[in-house]
């Protein structure tokens, strides 16, 4: 991080007191920005680029992030916008199918299980929502040159770069969403853990219109060894593919419009026609930060971790960091909640991002392998056991709000048509079968955190799948965290209860004698 110069003059007038300052407005600092300011949280997000990210990064999404977006309130704007996955074939070195992944495998989430967007236009829709809300305040062309935890506030110097003016704010908590490469994190020395994958691969976003040609509209890993690569259906007529750079490339070289012609005549018969829209050669690594908090400073997203986008989860796990972190954030500053319930965010989430880390390593791993010997064990392998292709979800680490039963997403039925999400909003959900199952605690849900408390007999019009899932599981009561994960949805209320009381609240005041 650049520290501040002499001739720049900082303005002690103009310090103000924010809940949380956000550095980086991508994708998870604009989720997050938005995800507090629609809790009343004051927020200040500071970034150094005046426009959305130009080049081809995320493609995909998953109903996980779309979850988030749906929080944002700007679904509506957002899906018509996308295509569904429509599935993915996986071609081994002879050219034969290896394994088709069926679209859109159903899940319990109430949005679609994963989609195709075009960036710009979906970072532009949520920074429009976000630029709304009246607690949230949108910096650009601003830097965080110094952030500084001073205890009891966290103080940030920012630097206009129009005119090179310096501020000062000061902030309860900064949340670091500066991305991969996060000054704020190499401020503060914070360690990365390698996973031991770096590679190079070339992405190209081809317009189709006007050439003629038609891609298949499904994903398509090409594993042939000679040039492993994968195609991309997206919305707008367009196409993105990525190609694995063989070691003897040159990163500048392959980049440059003919031998991006050159390698797209290679792979797609007739390709040397297709328009460009962008390209770009990014080394992906898998790395995970050590530490996702120091005192008022937190990680997330890119700062947190970086992985290979083989499982299209980078972005989605970004977003499960912020729905994770918000509604922790909201009830410390808000709700008397103790400093410690920030502890479990990096408890939770960073198992949770591991596993996936190590998946999408060792998916690049068999998708892109290099020696044909290799190549042709994987397919034989691979045709016996799909297994190796699959990819689930993980659950959140364990911790002091992941109880029995917990840590998994819970599903979003309908409740007289409407979505479960939307109903709940940003609270915690206590549902049980009947009243009995309630407990004495319900009330303390109810008043002391503004849950919503609430039975199956009393739901208008309940999806019948959740009546299914109480059966399935046998269970009384469930109760469900903001960021729609399970807390507990095994046993008795009034256990649960006083497992996660001294986390979540204020203590209880002790009796006068
Ligand atoms: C080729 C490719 C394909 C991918 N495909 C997918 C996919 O399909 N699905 C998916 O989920 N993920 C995908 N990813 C991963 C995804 O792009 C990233 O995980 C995501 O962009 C991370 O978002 P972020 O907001 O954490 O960081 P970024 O998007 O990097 O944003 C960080 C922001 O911080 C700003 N900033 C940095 N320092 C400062 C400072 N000091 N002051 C102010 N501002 C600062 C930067 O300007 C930047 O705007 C892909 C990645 C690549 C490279």
């Amino acid at each position: 991080m650049p520290s501040t110069t002499s001739a720049e003059t900082t303005s002690a007038a103009a310090t103000r007191k924010t809940d949380v300052v956000i550095v980086g407005l991508g994708p998870v600092g604009t989720v997050l920005a938005g995800l507090l300011g629609r809790r009343g949280l004051t927020v200040t997000v500071l970034e150094r680029t005046a426009t959305v990210f130009p080049l081809p990064r995320a493609a995909h999404i998953d109903h996980t992030g779309l979850r988030a977006v749906q929080e944002l309130g700007c679904l509506d704007q957002v899906l018509p916008s996308t295509i569904p996955n429509p599935g993915i074939e996986f071609i081994g070195q002879d050219g034969d199918l290896l394994m088709r992944q069926p679209a859109d495998m159903p899940t319990w989430s109430g949005v679609p299980t994963s989609v195709y967007f075009h960036q710009p236009g979906f970072d532009t829709a949520l920074r429009a929502a976000v630029a709304e809300l009246p607690e949230v305040e949108l910096r650009l062309e601003t830097e965080a040159v110094a952030v500084v935890d001073e205890g009891d506030v966290v103080r940030v110097t920012t630097r206009d770069l129009r005119d090179g003016s310096t501020r000062e704010l000061e902030a309860g908590y900064v949340v670091a969403c500066d991305g991969a490469t996060s000054p704020v994190r190499e401020m503060l020395g914070i360690d990365l853990e390698d996973l031991g994958f770096h590679e190079r691969w070339l992405v190209v976003d081809l317009l189709l219109e006007g050439s003629g040609l038609e891609l298949p509209q499904k994903a398509v890993y090409h594993c042939q060894p000679a040039r492993p690569h994968v195609v991309i259906p997206m919305p707008g007529n367009r196409h993105r593919i990525e190609c694995k750079l063989l070691p003897a490339e040159d990163s500048d070289a392959v980049q440059q419009p003919a031998a991006v012609a050159g390698l797209l005549e290679e792979l797609v018969a007739g390709g040397g026609s297709l328009t460009v829209e962008r390209a770009a050669v990014y080394t992906f690594h898998g790395l995970i930060s050590q530490e996702w908090r120091r005192g008022r400073i937190l990680l997330a997203g890119d700062a947190a971790h970086q992985m290979p986008p083989f499982l299209g989860q980078g972005m989605c796990s970004g977003f499960r960091d912020a729905m994770n972190l918000a509604w922790k954030l909201h009830h410390v500053l808000r709700r008397g909640a103790p400093e410690a319930l920030l502890d479990t965010y990096q408890d939770e989430r960073s198992p949770h991002v591991r596993a996936i880390v190590e998946r999408a390593i060792e998916f690049g791993a068999l998708v892109a392998v290099l020696d044909p010997q290799k190549a042709a064990d994987r397919d034989r392998r691979v045709r016996e056991d799909h297994s190796a292709l699959l990819f689930r979800l993980p659950l959140l680490g364990p911790g002091p709000l992941v109880l029995a039963g917990g840590g998994r997403l819970f599903g979003q039925p309908t409740i007289g048509g409407e979505l479960l999400d939307d109903v709940v909003g940003s609270r915690f959900l206590v549902l049980a079968r009947d009243a009995g199952a309630l407990g004495s605690s319900a009330a303390w849900w109810r008043d002391a955190l503004g849950a919503w408390v609430t039975t199956l007999d009393e739901l208008v019009d309940p999806d019948p799948s959740l009546r299914a899932w109480f059966d399935q599981r046998g269970t009384g009561v469930v109760v469900v965290r903001p960021d729609r994960y399970v807390l507990a949805a095994s046993g008795d209320l009034d256990e649960m209860t006083a497992a996660v009381r001294p986390l979540l609240a204020e203590p209880a005041p002790i009796p006068a004698r």
